[in-house]
């Protein structure tokens, strides 16, 4: 099994249950994350025993990169897992290195623009998958990632465990170190999930994919509506607000003659109105499918009218549009080959 997918806690737990000291465990951690050694004879502070034990149980083996696409601010990679390929795309912004990272292979919710549910989910990432796609990144590129988004390939939540923990070895003062606040998780609205990620009462932050702003709409757009409309959706951005105090961001894809209405930028003001969160139009990026993207005119109306309504809006700038930056893509030209 992978080293990397054991919270510092788990490792804590197995090396008292061998016969080693906790501590050990902050020193194996602070080996692999901190020092980033490639073979646990290399952590020189612990004992012969104990790289014996590693050695025999663990690997500490970083994905493999097979296919790489770069834009000046922006490069996706496809990285290579055991049956399959997962996809992460790195953006370069001002502020520092954001990485975009994948939760499963394939994805079950179907929502009608996105390339990515054209694969059903063949399996969960596992935790060590997750954490790896930020130490292969850093090590291939020689940086450090200072933002991390779940808004790869998959549903975060219908990965909920192995999110959790991977969130956990990346926040680790022992290990990544991370900030939560630099950690964001978007999900499609799995009612359930949010409230039991709000009742962790943490600072990772929480992105909504609405996409429309009544049911009828995004029924046929989100499939899931169907499970979760939108009153329970906001009912669970309401408790998540409550117990975090953290900004919610709505994403909302403006796609031409669907939900780009001025009625429809109406209906998302009454949506959110008052609420602590903004909402990000993102313009589409196209697909194999039939949607086209809203014209810079009707996004300039609709973000106007959102604003003149009170509300926090921000247009998501684009990255990556040249190098098959939607989710995706690039896993999906792989498979072609
Ligand atoms: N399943 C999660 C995270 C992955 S998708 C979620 O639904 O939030 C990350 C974001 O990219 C979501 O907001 C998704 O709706 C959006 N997205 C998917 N396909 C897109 C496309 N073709 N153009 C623009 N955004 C897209």
């Amino acid at each position: 099994m992978s080293i990397f997918d054991l919270t510092l806690e788990d490792l804590e737990n197995i090396l008292v249950l061998n016969g080693f000291k906790k501590f050990n465990a902050t020193q194996v951690y602070e080996g692999i994350y901190k020092k980033r050694v490639k073979s646990f004879d290399d952590i020189t502070n612990i004992s012969k025993e104990l790289k014996k034990f590693l050695n025999d149980n663990y690997t500490l083996k970083y994905l493999n990169i097979v296919e790489e696409l770069k834009s000046n601010d922006t490069n996706k990679y496809l990285l290579e897992v055991t049956d399959s390929f997962v996809e992460c795309v790195l953006m370069k912004h001002d502020y520092g290195n954001s990485l975009c990272i994948s939760t499963q292979i394939g994805c079950n919710m179907n929502c009608a623009f996105c390339e990515s549910g054209k694969l059903k989910k063949v399996r969960n990432l596992t935790v060590s998958e997750i954490v790896l796609q930020v130490l292969t990144i850093e090590e291939k590129e020689n940086l450090r990632i200072s933002n991390i988004v779940f808004m790869g390939i998959g549903e975060p939540f219908d990965n909920y465990d192995n999110i959790i923990n991977a969130i956990k070895i990346l926040t680790c003062p022992r290990g990544i170190n991370l900030g939560s606040r630099k950690i964001t998780v978007s999900t499609c609205g799995l009612v359930p999930k949010i409230k039991e990620f709000a009742d962790l009462e943490g600072q990772v932050n929480l992105a909504i994919s609405l996409h429309a702003s009544n049911n009828e709409t995004r029924n046929k757009l989100m499939p899931i509506n169907h499970a979760y409309p939108i009153e329970e959706v906001i009912k669970a951005i309401d408790y998540y607000i409550e117990k975090t105090n953290r900004k919610v961001t709505i994403e909302y894809i403006l796609l031409e003659g669907i939900n780009d209405s001025t009625k429809n930028a109406l209906e998302l003001a009454n949506l959110f109105k008052g609420k602590l969160v903004y909402i990000n139009l993102i313009p589409y990026n196209s697909t194999s499918s039939n949607f086209v993207r809203s014209s810079k005119e009707t996004i300039s109306k609709f973000f106007d009218t959102l604003v003149k309504n009170g509300i926090n809006v921000q247009m998501r700038r684009e990255m990556g549009k040249d190098i098959k930056g939607a989710c995706g893509q690039l896993r999906a030209s792989h498979e072609q080959k």
